[in-house]
């Protein structure tokens, strides 16, 4: 049987069913890549659009990780920005601010450009979960403006959250109208296409079994291999490349959605009037948007011990219910889970295992944008300008015990933060 993606509401509203072979035999090509994540997909495209022979391969499916199972949400920077600043320093800030809306902007460019039809809508928002943590939001919004953001975010206060939500969970928030939500699938398939059409091979049910450097790099498969001048690893949790300075760096961690059925015109327009991307202010964080036709999707519930829950809808909707009471009675359609790529520092890891060894990874739940900003980076050092890979190498990040004994160290961790959260 071929393989299909999990059993999701992206799986259920896909709009391209395009199979890519097995990698069969040896081809030659400038760029290898692996993994057909958006951070390997991002990575082909950007490198066939400059006229590079690329050649991908995917172990299952074009976006069958998290980049087809995520909750969509287009989030600008990266995850760990302040650890980031405080380990890079000025340099640091300078490249966050070129770099914190890059993926936005390259995503957007693609769905003009290629007519990828993945429901983008602008608009997200960071709830305040409790009052104290509108000290931080309102501290934030001071350094967006400050940072030249001011035409495109919004400080919402507690008597203002009704105006944009219909609930009473939340103490206030922030707005930004650059950031928004799409359909992640549909963007993978729809970018793996495009690159296809500039002439990348892309191969599905390939599980790289090796990858080498040095004189003459190669990505090997159980029935082919690829010949390269440069090999990327796109995205990482989970597969067997993770030596060196990947070595016990991302720890894979269990993130789940259900998608109720869809709800009427007037519930929808009372509960999320804006047609809002939001995700809680919780470290441990719930997250939610309405789908095109009317589904409530939300998530959270990591699981640090990277264990999955028994049954994800019954675990999933007290929280849903907590948030919007009115949708006590909806029913659950799907309930899926994806594993997260937590890094301790929370800055995603990216750099070269070797000078023609490229890797990215760790975007620690936030990788939308960061992945695209990730790919272009790469694609940059590949063609000779690694200014900001550089920087990023710079990044002293901490290694952790791999297996199961880092996952209940970092449970421990993230229990500690989970009870900060309900104090
Ligand atoms: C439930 C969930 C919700 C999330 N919500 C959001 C969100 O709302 N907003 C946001 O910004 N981020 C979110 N994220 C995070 C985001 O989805 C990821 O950061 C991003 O998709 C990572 O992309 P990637 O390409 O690096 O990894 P992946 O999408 O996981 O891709 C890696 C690919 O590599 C393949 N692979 C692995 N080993 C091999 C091998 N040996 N050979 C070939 N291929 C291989 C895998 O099959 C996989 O397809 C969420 C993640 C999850 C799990």
């Amino acid at each position: 049987m071929p393989e299909a993606h999990v059993n999701s509401y992206y799986a259920a509203t896909l709009n391209d069913t395009t199979r890519y072979p097995r990698l069969e035999g040896t081809v030659k090509a400038d760029v290898a890549v692996v993994g057909g994540g958006f951070s390997g997909v991002a990575t082909a495209l950007t490198m066939a659009e400059r006229g590079y022979r690329v050649a991908l391969v995917e172990e299952h499916r074009v976006g069958w990780g998290a980049s087809g199972r995520n909750g969509g949400q287009m989030i600008y920077g990266l995850s760990g920005e302040s650890n980031l600043v405080r380990q890079l320093g000025e340099p640091g800030r300078h490249m966050l601010r070129e770099i914190r809306y890059r993926g936005h902007d390259i995503i957007e460019e693609r769905i003009a450009r290629y007519g990828i039809e993945c429901d983008l809508v602008r608009g997200w928002m960071e709830a305040a979960a409790r009052s104290k943590h509108m000290a931080g939001i309102r501290e934030h919004y001071e350094e967006m403006c400050a940072s030249g953001h001011a035409d495109h975010i919004e400080l919402v206060e507690r008597d203002g959250i009704r105006d944009v939500l219909g609930t009473d969970a939340y103490h206030g928030g922030f707005i930004d109208r650059r950031s928004g939500h799409l359909h992640p699938l549909n963007l993978c398939l729809g970018e793996a296409r495009a690159a296809a059409g500039h002439g990348a091979m892309i191969f599905e049910e390939s599980p790289a079994t090796r990858i080498e450097g040095g004189a003459k790099p190669f990505v090997e498969t159980a029935h082919g291999r690829i010949e390269a001048a440069h090999v990327v690893i796109g995205g990482g949790a989970g597969h067997p490349f993770q030596r060196g300075p990947l070595w016990g760096l991302t720890l894979p961690t269990g993130s789940y959605i259900i998608c109720t059925a869809p709800i009427d015109e007037g519930l929808a327009r009372r509960l999320n009037p804006q047609s809002l991307a939001v995700a809680d202010s919780n470290v441990v964080l719930d997250y939610f948007r309405m789908t095109k036709d009317r589904r409530m999707l939300f998530g959270g519930r990591c699981n640090y011990t990277n264990r999955d829950p028994g049954d994800l809808g019954k675990t999933m909707k007290p929280r849903l219910v907590s948030v919007f009471p009115e949708l006590r009675d909806v029913a659950v359609d799907y309930a899926w889970g994806g594993r997260i790529d937590i890094v301790i520092t929370r800055i995603p890891a990216v750099g070269r295992l070797e000078p023609n060894v490229y890797y990215m990874q760790g975007y620690c739940g936030h990788g939308v944008n960061a992945t695209h900003i990730a790919a272009e980076i790469v694609s940059d050092a590949i063609c000779g300008t690694a200014e900001k890979l550089d920087l990023f190498e710079k990044i002293r990040h901490i290694p952790m015990p791999v297996g199961a004994a880092g996952n209940y160290l970092l449970a421990l961790g993230m229990l500690y933060y989970r009870m900060k959260d309900m104090l």
